[in-house]
């Protein structure tokens, strides 16, 4: 198989199909299911060599209650438990009246690294002295001024690198209700000249930072050990909201546990991002790196507070908007924005964070008392009876039948599969 296609871009979603299809030497079947998507021609406006699209559940997580007003949340994720979790997770904060919430503000940054300067520390100095020079530049380019955004503040700093020095320039730009990524970009290539001209060095990257640090969620709540009890366990709700500040203990004091405490937030706030259309790869990169900020750590933060209530918290940056990117062009995207029913990009950051807060109190809970396998093996149940050959109408009871039996395995399903077709 040659992997060189020219002029591939250029073709039809339908005609590079038909190429792949060739290439590939696929089945009907397959090259049938890569074009079963929606809409070719929205598909193809959105990326690139678009040959289909591939879907996802969109689900709704219920229950949240954020700053005293009930949210329901789009979802769009292919792992079981997700929402599930979600909507658990805010049900448990429900009668302590939910989440509440802040937000840094809209503020991202942008980035000019300047190289081959002699006088690093003195070109730092000659570049402050012309901030005003250069914020107004940057806001001359006519984007996010005219919405009440627009480049605020300039900065500087020395970077020590293992090729040398190298002065690195920052335009704090608020970007209103965008993600922001392709306006501060926009900025940061404009005012590139004069911060060369300045340093006598050479501008070379010119793009926006993930580290999204002055665009941070924050929200909290409360959940009574009365909430985290639960029928089928032994453990009193003291006891379960205990081993919680412990798992979080555990996530403070190891980066391996921490991973997967933040990849927990982060399966909520994916899933909302997804839904939304909203850029999932900057959330992850800033999410991760402002966990690494001060060593590796968990993004939220578990206490008893003076009542014996599990106190809980997250601080995390989010960079998401309800303008621009595909949140508008895409109308499943579009609706989903509808279903939230948020005034500004503010707005929609204290949901991510809530949202990502819940999902981690349910995991937390979870491991914490029966283990995450029990909830999760049960939703996964059908996933697994359905990569048998059985008929779609055994699926339920393959299921069914393998969390009855407390045996969700491959193997059991092809059993179940045989013997249910006879
Ligand atoms: P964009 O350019 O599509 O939309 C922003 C524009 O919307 C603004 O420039 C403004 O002109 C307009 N706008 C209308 N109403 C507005 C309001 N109320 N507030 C603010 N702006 C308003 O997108 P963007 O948000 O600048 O960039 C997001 C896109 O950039 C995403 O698709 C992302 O995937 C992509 N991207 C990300 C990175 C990264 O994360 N490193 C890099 C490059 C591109």
């Amino acid at each position: 198989m040659d992997s060189r296609i020219p002029d591939f871009y250029e073709e039809t979603p339908e005609r590079r199909r038909e190429i792949i299809t060739s290439r590939c030497l696929l089945s009907e079947e397959d090259s049938d299911a890569l074009g079963e998507g929606p809409n070719s021609e929205l598909m193809d406006s959105l990326s690139e060599n678009v040959i289909g699209s591939i879907s996802l559940p969109l689900s709704v997580a219920t229950n949240f209650v954020i700053d005293g007003e009930d949210v329901l949340v789009p979802m769009a994720v292919e792992e079981s438990s997700v929402v599930a979790a979600a909507s658990y997770g805010a049900k448990l904060t429900r009668e302590t009246g939910g989440f509440s919430t802040s937000v840094s503000g809209p503020y991202m940054l942008g980035q000019i690294q300047i190289r081959d300067i002699s006088d690093p520390y003195s070109a730092k100095m000659r570049v402050l002295e012309r901030a005003d020079e250069i914020r107004s530049m940057a806001n001359d380019q006519g984007v996010l001024v005219s919405h009440g955004g627009g480049c605020e503040n300039v900065t500087a700093r020395v970077v020590d690198t293992p090729r040398g020095p190298m002065v690195v320039v920052h335009l704090l730009v608020n970007v209103q209700d965008a993600m922001g990524a392709n306006a501060v970009n926009t900025m940061a290539e404009a005012v590139a000249p004069l911060v060369e001209e300045e340093t006598s060095g050479e501008a070379v990257l010119r793009v926006l930072s993930n580290l999204a640090d002055h665009r941070v969620a924050r929200a909290r709540c409360t959940v009574t050990p009365d909430m985290l009890e639960r029928e089928q366990s032994s453990l009193a709700g003291e006891e379960v909201r205990d081993r919680i500040v412990d798992a979080w203990a555990f996530a403070a004091g190891d980066p391996y546990r921490a991973a997967t405490h933040n990849k927990g937030i982060l399966n909520g706030m994916d899933a909302l991002a997804v839904a939304t259309m909203n850029d999932w790869r900057a959330i992850e990169a800033g999410a991760h790196a402002f966990a690494a900020n001060d060593g590796y750590g968990p993004l939220s933060t578990y206490e008893i507070d003076t009542e014996g209530n599990l106190s809980c918290s997250i601080e995390v940056p989010v960079q998401v908007g309800t303008v621009g990117g595909a949140t508008r062009s895409h109308p499943t995207a579009s609706a989903a924005m509808e279903i939230l029913d948020v005034e500004s990009s503010d707005e929609l950051v204290g949901i991510f964070g809530a949202v990502g807060l819940a999902e981690n109190i349910a995991s937390m809970r979870a491991l914490a008392d029966e283990g995450i396998q029990t909830g999760h093996m049960k939703l996964h149940a059908k996933n697994i009876a359905r990569e048998t050959d059985a008929p779609d109408e055994l699926i339920e009871e393959i299921a069914a039948r393998m969390v009855a039996e407390d045996d969700i395995r491959a193997g059991r399903a092809r059993e179940l599969a045989e013997e249910l077709s006879q």
